[in-house]
């Protein structure tokens, strides 16, 4: 499973887009899921996440990507929303 961050405390968590265990937080908007999702091992090893995490958790929030890598991930977001992807990891099994 994906190892991530969470945008909001800085924990690692399992899952870009799941519930952080830790404070619950979920990724809502397409700017937190963006961050959430570039912030995963899909992009970066261990010791970066471990490094953004400790970045979250002193500032507030998560670290700014740069400009580049930025409209990399919003593309390949953009990708996984239109193939429909995304739509299941959001299904609410309560419903
Ligand atoms: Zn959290």
């Amino acid at each position: 499973m994906t190892k991530a961050v969470c945008f909001q405390c800085g924990h690692i968590k399992f899952g870009s887009f799941l519930p952080c265990d830790q404070c619950q937080a979920k990724p809502q908007t397409d700017e937190e899921l963006i961050v959430s999702m570039a912030m995963s091992d899909h992009y970066f090893d261990q010791v970066s996440l471990e490094s953004m995490g400790e970045y979250t958790k002193e500032n507030g929030h998560p670290p700014q990507l740069d400009p580049e890598s930025e409209k990399v991930f919003r593309r390949n977001f953009e990708e996984a929303k239109a193939s429909g992807v995304l739509d299941q990891l959001f299904e609410n099994p309560d419903s």
